[in-house]
């Protein structure tokens, strides 16, 4: 197999809390992580030449060392002593530094892709081994699908499908750098927690609206003050029907979640053109059944 094309999907937080900081710096997380069917396209071709090729449709971003596709490569061909080489076409659709693992997912495909192209004979297992040395989300978006993450985010352990929605992503104006969001929260401080095990419960149940109603990201007590339009931008979910709307991860990308696709339509087109984000999807979550990614 000389080409492969592969899929990289982003995923969301159903919810996010924060257990301990650790001495090592990291933060102990609970969180529940869920693929949502917008995606990066990665297209994967062998070369004779033993180098590694990155090209993107984003003028920004690294395309040497520095782009997590290419940590991704680089991970398995030193390993494995890969004579020959790929070239990797990056065309960017997940908004990068959004809290959408973007940059994670495509890394988390690389290593599926590689594995698969040079036929390392690697199980998932053994990729979302090496994954972690990337990033801790990495392990997760190999797996994909509904999922609770604990430790620094590598700890998984599956669930069942989370009960279908209709999802509304919408991003704002703003970067906001995870290491700030780390860095100001005082996780010893937080007045409340989302029940996370409550919520994995609601999952089992297949209760979308319980699930809806026990969401919640502590990361927001340090994003929100400082970015008020995250708020705005879940009023207006809120106001267009959602069950439920939060911001994922460290943001600031905010979803709503919807029972109905006209209330998501309607949340869709209000975003789009009220000016509070710059980038509005909508679309649904991605479980790994309809795989054929
Ligand atoms: P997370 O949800 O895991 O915090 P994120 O959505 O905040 O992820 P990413 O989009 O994964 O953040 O990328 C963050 C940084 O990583 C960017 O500033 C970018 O320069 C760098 N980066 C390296 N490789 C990639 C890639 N393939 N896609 C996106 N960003 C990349």
């Amino acid at each position: 197999m000389d080409e492969l094309r592969l899929k990289a999907m982003a995923k969301i937080n159903l919810g996010l809390d924060v257990v301990r900081k650790r001495e090592d710096g990291y933060h102990d997380l609970r969180m529940i992580m869920q693929s949502v069917y917008l995606y990066d396209q990665i297209e994967l071709v062998k070369t004779e030449e033993r180098s590694i090729r990155v090209s993107t449709n984003l003028n920004f971003l690294p395309t040497g060392e520095d782009n997590l596709v290419y940590k991704a490569a680089k991970l398995l061909m030193d390993e494995f002593e890969i004579r020959q080489g790929v070239t990797i076409s990056l065309k960017k659709c997940i908004p990068v530094a959004a809290g959408l693992a973007g940059g994670s997912s495509d890394a988390a495909a690389v290593l599926v892709g590689v594995n698969r192209m040079f036929q390392l004979g690697l199980s998932k297992k053994d990729l979302m081994e090496r994954g972690v040395k990337i990033g801790a989300d990495v392990p997760y978006c190999i797996m994909r699908g509904t999922a609770l993450a604990e430790g620094i985010g590598d700890v998984l352990t599956r669930l069942p499908d989370a009960p279908d929605a209709f999802v509304v992503l919408a991003k704002p104006p703003i970067h906001v750098s995870t290491a700030f969001v780390y860095g100001n929260l005082k996780a010893g401080q937080l007045e409340s927690h989302p029940d996370i095990d409550a919520q994995v419960q609601a999952i089992r149940a297949g209760d979308l609206h319980q699930m809806a109603s026990l969401m919640g990201n502590v990361l927001e007590t340090v994003t929100i003050p400082q970015y008020p339009v995250i708020s705005d931008i879940k009023k207006c979910m809120m106001d267009c029907g959602a069950v439920g709307a939060m911001m994922s991860g460290s943001g600031p990308t905010v979803f709503g979640l919807f029972d109905e696709e006209q209330k998501a339509k309607a949340a869709y087109e209000s975003l789009n053109g009220n000016g509070m984000a710059k980038q509005v999807f909508l679309t649904k979550f991605f479980h790994n059944n309809n795989a054929s990614v």
